[in-house]
C-alpha cells in the first residue's frame, strides 16, 4: 500500500505550496478528463521508484473554540491518524509561535512519526533561525523551500525512511497466471458495497480469511469463482465482522485512495435511485488517476422506473466521460440480478489491463496507424514517429519513439489510443501513451 504523508502547520506557513511540489508530477493520461472534478486536498507523489499520498490539511487551529476552525481541527485529526508520518511546516521566516507550540503538543501526544520541516528558508544560512525549533521537541528541523522546490527531495527521503517500504521492483508482477486478480468494491456510503460483496461471498467458495501482517497492510478477502482466483481488498466504509460485510459510517478518502491504488480492478458501485453525486464522481476520478482498470456497475436498478434509469445513463455520461472506455452493468445485489455479466468485465478489465504487447506489433500497428493518417506538422516541425514498445501494465503504458514528438496533439494522441486499444482489445483500464524524442 502507498504510504499516506500529511502536511499539518498553522495557516500561511506554505503547506499548499509543498502540496504542489510534491505532487506535481504525474504522467497525465490518455482520458477526456471533462467533468473531472478534483479534490485539492489528496494528491498523488512519486519520488524515484516511491509512490506516495499527501494529504493537505487545512490548517491546524488546536484548540478552536467552533464553527468551521473545529471542523478544521477535527479533520486535520482524523488526516494525522490516517497518515502513516506527519510533516509539520514551519515558517522559517516567521520562527517559532505559539500555535507552533500548541500543534507540536498534540503531535506528539499522537505519536506518529514526525519530520519537522522550517518552509520558506531559502536564501537564509543554515541554522541562522533554525535553532529555535529544536524547542518544539519533536527532534532536528530541516530548511526547505517549498516555493523554489530546494530541500523537498530530502524531505521526501526522510518522511519515507521510517517506514522500511519493500523496493517496489521486487513486488513486480511476475508471469503467473493463476495468480489473484486483486479486486475493490469502491463507492460511497449506502450504494450497496457491503450488500453485494456478502451475496457474492454467500455464493462463491471463500478460501480463507487472512490476517495482516503488520498495520500498514491490506486486509484482502481470497475468494475463487469459476477457477479464478480474487483478493476482495477491504475498502472504506466497510469492516469485515467475522464472515460478513459490515458498512460502517464514516468514509474516508485515505482509505479509498488505498485500496483503489493496492487493487487490478476497481469495481465502481452506483446508486441508481440517487443518480451520480459529487461524492461518486471524486471516487471516479481517484480510480482514473491510479491508472486502474474499472467496471461501473449501477446498483439498486430494481427500485427504478424506465423513466429513472434513462436518467441515471444519461447522468453518468455526463458527468463520468473520462470513464468512457469501461464497462457500466445495472445491477440489484439484494436480488441477484445482473451480477454474472460484472464478473465477465472484470476478468475482461483485468485482462486488458494486464495484456502484453510486443514491439513488432506495436511498431507495425503504429506504422499503419501513421500511414492511415499522419500526425499534422507543427510550424518547422513534422513529428516522424518510428516504433513502440510496451512501458508497462495495469495500466497498459505504450511508449513511442521517433523526432520532434512533442509537438504532437492531444487529438492524434486519441487516435493512436483508438487505434491501439481496438487492436488489442483493451476495455476496461485506462491506457497512457508516451513520446520519447530522440535528438
Ligand atoms: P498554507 O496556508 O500553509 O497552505 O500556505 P500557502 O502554501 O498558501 O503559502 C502561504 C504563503 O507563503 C504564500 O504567499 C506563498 O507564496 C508563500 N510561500 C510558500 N512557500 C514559500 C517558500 O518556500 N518561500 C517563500 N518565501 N514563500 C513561500
Ligand atoms: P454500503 O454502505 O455501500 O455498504 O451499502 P449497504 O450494502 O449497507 O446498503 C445500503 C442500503 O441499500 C441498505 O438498506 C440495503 O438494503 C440497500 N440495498 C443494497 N443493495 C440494494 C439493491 O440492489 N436494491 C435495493 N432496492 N436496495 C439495496
Amino acid at each position: 500500500m502507498k504510504p499516506v504523508i500529511a502536511l499539518v502547520g498553522r495557516p500561511n506557513v506554505g503547506k499548499s505550496t509543498l502540496f504542489n511540489r510534491l505532487t506535481q508530477t504525474r504522467d497525465a493520461i490518455v482520458a477526456d478528463f471533462a467533468g473531472l472534478t478534483r479534490d485539492r486536498h489528496y494528491g498523488n507523489g512519486r519520488q524515484g521508484k516511491h509512490e506516495f499520498i499527501v494529504i493537505d490539511t487545512g490548517g491546524f487551529e488546536p484548540d478552536a473554540g467552533s464553527g468551521i476552525f473545529k471542523e478544521m481541527a477535527k479533520q486535520t485529526r482524523q488526516a494525522v491518524a490516517e497518515a502513516d508520518v506527519v510533516v509539520f511546516v514551519v515558517d522559517a521566516r516567521e520562527g517559532l509561535s505559539a500555535q507552533d507550540h500548541e500543534i507540536a503538543k498534540e503531535l506528539r501526544r499522537l505519536g506518529k512519526p514526525t519530520v519537522l520541516v522550517a518552509n520558506k528558508a531559502e536564501g537564509m544560512k543554515d541554522g541562522t533561525r533554525l535553532v529555535d525549533f529544536y524547542e518544539l521537541g519533536l527532534g532536528d528541523v530541516h530548511g526547505v523551500s517549498a516555493a523554489h522546490g530546494q530541500g523537498i527531495r530530502d524531505l521526501v527521503e526522510l518522511a519515507l525512511e521510517p517506514l522500511n517500504l519493500p523496493d517496489p521492483d521486487d513486488e513486480l508482477e511476475d508471469d503467473d497466471v493463476n495468480k489473484p486478480i486483486k479486486l475493490a468494491v469502491a463507492g460511497r456510503p449506502n450504494v450497496g458495497k457491503s450488500t453485494l460483496i456478502n451475496t457474492w461471498l454467500g455464493e462463491e467458495r471463500l478460501v480463507a480469511f487472512d490476517m495482516p501482517g503488520t498495520t500498514r497492510d491490506a486486509i484482502t478477502v481470497p475468494f475463487e469463482r469459476n477457477g479464478q482466483h480474487f483478493e476482495l481488498i477491504d475498502t472504506a466504509g466497510l469492516r469485515r465482522k467475522g464472515k460478513v460485510f459490515e458498512a460502517i459510517e464514516k468514509f474516508s478518502v485515505v482509505k479509498t485512495l488505498q485500496a483503489i491504488e493496492s487493487a487490478n480492478v476497481v469495481l465502481l458501485l452506483l446508486d441508481a435511485t440517487q443518480g451520480v453525486t459529487d461524492q461518486d464522481a471524486h471516487i471516479a476520478g481517484y480510480i482514473l488517476e491510479s491508472g486502474r482498470a474499472v467496471v461501473i456497475a449501477v446498483n439498486k436498478w430494481d427500485a427504478v422506473d424506465s423513466y429513472q434509469r434513462e436518467q441515471v445513463q444519461r447522468q453518468i455520461e455526463t458527468r463520468l466521460p473520462f470513464l468512457k472506455f469501461a464497462a457500466m452493468h445495472f445491477i440489484s445485489a439484494i436480488k441477484r440480478q445482473g451480477l454474472g455479466p460484472v464478473w465477465q468485465a472484470i476478468a475482461q478489465a483485468h485482462k486488458s489491463a494486464t495484456r502484453k504487447m510486443s514491439t513488432p506489433v506495436l511498431t507495425r500497428l503504429l506504422l499503419e496507424a501513421v500511414q492511415f493518417q499522419s500526425p499534422q506538422r507543427a510550424g518547422m516541425f513534422r513529428p516522424k514517429m518510428r516504433y513502440a514498445h510496451q512501458g508497462g501494465m495495469n495500466p497498459p503504458v505504450i511508449v513511442i519513439h521517433g523526432n520532434s514528438l512533442e509537438h504532437v496533439t492531444d487529438s492524434y494522441k486519441r487516435f493512436l489510443e483508438g487505434r491501439f486499444r481496438k487492436e488489442f482489445d483493451l476495455v476496461g483500464t485506462p491506457m497512457r501513451i508516451e513520446f520519447k524524442t530522440s535528438t
